[in-house]
């Protein structure tokens, strides 16, 4: 059978290994250039990679990931106390797992139209991109909703999605010139929940400049989150000197990246929200909820697992190849 994955985070990665090692064929399509979701690095000016998403991919002993991770070597991985690292990014453990699925980068699924037995796919752009006897869909709750609005699935189970809230995170990534084994200070009250060396990870400073994500907490998170760049620097910045301590030097260079659906204020009922037969499957952390400096990649990751395995319970599935 033909299913359709919509996402290439963790969750969206699970499912089609999955889906792939039944014998299904899988497409992923994916809204942005990039493979990861919220596991998401980026190369600042002068080369420092940081990680702007998790700061960590948490996947403890025992879990499927973790024997997944330890079964995929890769000599820039880094073990921290509360997760898994990469020198190359937090992008480097999804690149592995996607190696040699059929990803569709830049589309994003917008409508999912009956079509015999199965699900005619369509973008935003008004293209389509055939049947699938399934579709596994893993965009966090609120982006699922504005999908399955525009399918035959009924209101109630969309109106079940729209009901999850999601926290943003307003993440401000800067370069800033400390010492080697310079002791980045706690982070006491607002507006900053976190700051992070990215120099942890196996990375080198880049031209003497340590690359520091931090992420604004919560209350700041949700005013700035449609702020401009300035604004949440003004607010971002004397707050990171701060924590620095006094004769930490300014920052050579500051950026902003947000996330709108950073982690779910809760979780939906895995069974409930997927209802037996559906040709669409909700997996991601819609049903396994996430916390920040939480461990539920893992998680995750295995909701993904699951989804591909209820694709076998749809009856219309043989009638779609
Ligand atoms: C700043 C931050 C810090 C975090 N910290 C932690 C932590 O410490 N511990 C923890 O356990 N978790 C943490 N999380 C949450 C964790 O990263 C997520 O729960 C997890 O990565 C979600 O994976 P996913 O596959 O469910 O969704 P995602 O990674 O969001 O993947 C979904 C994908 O679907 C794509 N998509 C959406 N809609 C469409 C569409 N219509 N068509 C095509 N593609 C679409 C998106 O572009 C995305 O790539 C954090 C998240 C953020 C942002």
């Amino acid at each position: 059978m033909r299913v359709a994955v919509v996402g290439a985070g963790l969750a969206g990665i699970a499912a089609a290994r999955e889906l792939v090692a039944s014998g299904h064929e899988v497409v992923v399509f994916e809204k942005s250039r990039g493979l990861g979701g919220r596991l998401a690095s980026r190369r600042a000016d002068g080369g420092a990679v940081l990680d702007h998403g998790s700061p960590v991919i948490a996947a403890p002993a025992g879990s499927a990931l973790r024997a997944l991770i330890e079964a995929t070597p890769a000599e820039d991985r880094v073990d921290l106390p509360d997760g898994v690292a990469y020198a190359a990014g937090a992008t480097r453990l999804p690149k592995i797992l996607a190696a040699g699925l059929d990803v569709r980068f830049g589309v994003r699924l917008a409508a999912l139209r009956a079509a015999g037995a199965g699900l005619e796919l369509g973008d935003e752009q008004g293209n389509t991109h055939g049947v699938a006897g399934a579709v596994v869909v893993t965009a966090p709750a609120p982006q699922a909703a504005d999908l399955l609005a525009r399918s035959p699935e009924p209101p109630e189970r969309v109106a079940a999605l729209r009901a999850l809230a999601y926290a943003p995170a307003v993440m401000v990534l800067a370069g800033v010139a400390l010492a080697p084994g310079a002791v980045i200070g706690p982070v006491a009250g607002g507006p900053l929940a976190s700051v992070r060396r990215e120099t942890a990870k196996g990375r080198a400073d880049a031209d003497g400049v340590a690359p520091l994500v931090a992420r604004l907490d919560a209350a700041a998170s949700a005013r700035l989150l449609d702020a401009s760049d300035e604004e949440a620097l003004a607010l971002a910045l004397p707050a990171l000197a701060a924590v620095l301590g006094p004769g930490a030097p300014a920052p050579a260079w500051a950026q902003v990246k947000r996330w709108r659906y950073a982690v779910p204020e809760g979780r939906l009922d895995e069974e409930a929200v997927n209802p037996p037969g559906s040709r669409v499957i909700i997996a991601g952390d819609t049903v396994t909820g996430a916390r920040f400096g939480g461990d539920d990649h893992h998680r995750v990751f295995d909701s993904g697992v699951r989804a591909a395995r209820r694709v076998a319970s749809i009856p219309t599935a043989e009638a779609v190849r």
